[in-house]
């Protein structure tokens, strides 16, 4: 790759030895893993070791690592190229533009990953399953899922190098919680067809029973001489001056609904309980980003001085900060449509021009 034999650019998340050589010149050790590959093989996969050099090159590389000295190589490291389809060629149902009815998706719109690969062939097939149907299109959203997320990056940024999907390229991390996935994305899995009759029905069920309990929390009062001040007390709040919701209480750091239950003059299923609490408990964090993100909307036409020096911004991300220094962006909102850029990035140089 260093010769120049190689011209495409590597991937970003896995670079080969050679890459790190370069790119982290001032450190000082690198760990390798041994991985034995299989209880039926007798090979070992040299794990932090990949690399693009010649045979002889890999020999002495090899047997240079202690306890190695005699090891045989089975099959060589190389390095890997591909073609790609320009991401912005495509639709966001991840249909080319061009040629109706060819829907792409993985490694060949030049992504990397095998969660990448299967995320944009769910919502590929899924496409192509709706269209030959003659029915709406499905197109997730940023702020409900992380495949949206990945899709609107990939169609509106494109990729100049092998695309990973990180959590911090989601505005919305707050929203897009393991917890709430069937939440998020059951209804439209349902319409789509690919969610059977009877696991609907138990989602609808469940959120029945979210609903009537978190209403039941809201109902219930406790004054100021109910037992919960027991329970307060063991957190350290002073007794409660007014009466307060079940809801209002479970609001407050700290208290827990499984301890609440002993007060309450109901009874409830503990995963229905967790759900609830869950979202009582982020309801404030979740307004809280949304403002953030707001402002961060309202940041698109702030100028960024021409003699910006992004090595002094602290926290911002390597990949962003190359990009920043070989693009230059004028404003915020040019530097936010950078592909590799995410908002945490765009967040944190917000802030250093606030500061400056
Ligand atoms: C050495 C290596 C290590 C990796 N490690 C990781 C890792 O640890 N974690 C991770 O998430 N990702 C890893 N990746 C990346 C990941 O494997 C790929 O990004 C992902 O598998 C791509 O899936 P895909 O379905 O898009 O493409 P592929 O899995 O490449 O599928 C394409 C398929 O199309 C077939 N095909 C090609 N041409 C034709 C044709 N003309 N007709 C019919 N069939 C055809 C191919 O045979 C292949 O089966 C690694 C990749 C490599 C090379």
């Amino acid at each position: 790759m260093y010769s120049g034999a190689v011209t495409g650019v590597g991937p970003r998340y896995c670079p080969s030895i050679e890459t790190k050589l370069v790119r982290f010149e001032d450190k000082e050790r690198h760990q390798i893993f041994l991985e034995p590959e299989s209880l039926s093989l007798d090979t070992t996969y040299i794990q932090g070791f990949s690399n693009s050099m010649p045979p002889h090159v890999q020999e002495e590389m090899i047997h240079s690592l202690p306890g190695l000295e005699n090891a045989v190589i089975k099959i060589y490291a190389y390095a890997i190229e591909y073609d790609a389809v320009n991401p912005l060629q495509l639709k966001p149902t991840l249909e080319t533009k061009v040629i109706r009815n060819l829907y792409t998706a993985g490694q060949i719109n030049g992504t990397s990953g095998y969660e990448e690969a299967a995320g944009q062939g769910l919502l590929a097939g899924i496409n192509l399953g709706l269209r030959i149907q003659n029915k709406e299109p499905l197109v997730l959203r940023r702020d409900e899922a992380y495949i949206g997320v990945m899709i609107d990056d990939l169609v509106t940024k494109g990729t100049e190098e092998p695309y990973r999907l990180l959590t911090s390229r989601a505005e919305y991390r707050l929203l897009l919680r393991h917890d709430n996935a069937d939440m998020r994305l059951t209804d439209y899995g349902y319409k789509a067809g690919t969610i059977t009759e009877e696991r609907y029905q138990r989602y609808v069920a469940k959120c029945n029973e979210i609903q009537a309990l978190s209403d039941k929390l809201d109902e219930v009062r406790f004054t100021m001489k109910s037992d919960v001040n027991e329970y307060l007390a063991t957190l350290g709040y002073e007794p409660l001056s007014a009466g307060l919701s079940a809801l209002d209480l479970l609001r407050r750091p700290h208290v827990e609904l499984e301890a609440l239950r002993k007060y309450l003059p109901f009874d409830f299923d503990e995963r229905i309980g967790r759900c609830v609490e869950i979202n009582v408990k982020y309801e404030g964090y979740i307004s809280k980003a949304l403002r953030s993100a707001e402002k961060l909307n309202k940041m698109e036409f702030v100028k960024i001085p021409e003699d910006i020096n992004y090595s002094e911004i602290p926290n911002l991300a390597l990949e962003a900060r190359d990009k920043f220094e070989a693009i230059r962006p004028f404003t915020v909102g040019q530097a936010s449509r950078i592909s590799g850029v995410n908002p945490s990035d765009i967040s944190v140089l917000a802030m250093y021009l606030e500061r400056k």
